[in-house]
């Protein structure tokens, strides 16, 4: 195995192109998962790329760098909108993670559990990846393609994340459950996006991590909240509008606990988000 820097995109690139050749960020996911097994090619670290870092304000919403952190994040200027991703950056793993490992590294690894995934998708976030041939930009709900499976040629390296303005008012939450309160992995997350205007939901958005392969937003969900008074709104979240969930049973909770506490956390979620609007 060679390990290689990388001091511009363009390298990185090129040694990607020339493969057999793996990038890596922080490196938290790519080492565990490696484990034992030998690994006959070059490492292409992205993390010293300073184009690559940091969130910065765009004519049409945010850009976030893919090799930001995500402590960078915690530490980000960013309105109340993002206040989900802000919660869920503190929930990745311990300090030490959070330091280390970057937002493109938890999107290309592609785990269910994945907690930032959950937010962006209520962002409307898409991804931006870039190989030798040039740039294209995909939604992310489309890059995200299955367990450990996404839309990324071998080529590409993902450099950015685009976010687009949300309306004034907007403000985002996150919960996560797990079996203890720190350094744990999802039993399940959910992400909200909500605006009220004149009392009444103007705009919700909801996603649900680690109960289907890949986290997805709840359309049945927001369309049927969406008008309602924002008080008492969590009346209105019932089973059967929580549907499409695919949960598995593993050693962190049995598909039917995952089931059964998805409508729970989508509640407490949904009413932190809403705290301050009465
Ligand atoms: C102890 C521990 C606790 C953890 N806890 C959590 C947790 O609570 N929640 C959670 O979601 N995750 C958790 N993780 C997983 C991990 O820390 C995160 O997913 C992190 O964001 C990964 O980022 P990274 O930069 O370290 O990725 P890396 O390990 O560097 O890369 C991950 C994968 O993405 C690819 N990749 C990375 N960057 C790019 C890019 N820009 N373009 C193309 N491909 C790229 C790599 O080739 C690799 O396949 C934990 C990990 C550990 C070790």
């Amino acid at each position: 195995m060679s390990y290689i820097t990388a001091t511009t995109l363009e390298d990185a690139l090129t040694a990607l192109a020339a493969g057999p050749a793996s990038v890596i960020a922080g490196g938290t996911d790519w080492f565990p998962a490696q484990g034992d097994r030998h690994f006959d090619g070059t490492l292409v670290d992205i993390s010293r790329l300073a184009d690559l870092r940091g969130v910065t304000k765009t004519d049409r919403g945010w850009r976030i760098g893919a090799a930001t952190t995500w402590t960078d994040i915690i530490n980000a200027d960013l309105p109340p909108a993002f206040d989900g991703l802000k919660l869920a950056a503190r929930e990745v793993g311990s300090t030490q993670i959070q330091n280390t490992g970057t937002i493109a590294g938890n999107l290309c690894n592609a785990s269910p559990a994945a907690d930032g995934v959950p937010p962006l998708l209520t962002l409307d976030a898409s991804v931006q990846l870039t190989s030798g041939q040039g740039t294209r930009e995909i939604a992310l709900c489309d890059f995200l393609q299955g367990v450990r499976k996404t839309d990324r040629a071998a080529d590409e390296i993902l450099t950015a994340i685009h976010i687009p303005d949300l309306p004034d008012g907007s403000k985002g939450c996150f919960v996560k459950l797990g079996a203890r309160k720190y350094l744990v992995i999802s039993i399940c997350m959910v992400a909200v996006v909500v605006r009220v205007n004149d009392g009444a939901v103007a705009d919700i958005r909801v996603a649900i991590g680690a109960a289907s392969p890949v986290a997805q937003r709840l359309t049945t969900l927001e369309t049927a909240l969406r008008g309602l008074p924002a008080k008492g709104l969590t009346h209105a979240i019932t089973d059967d509008l929580v549907h499409g969930l695919t949960p598995i049973s593993d050693v962190r909770a049995t598909a039917d606990y995952r089931q059964a506490a998805a409508t729970q956390v989508i509640r407490r979620a949904i009413t932190l988000a809403l705290e301050g609007d009465p």
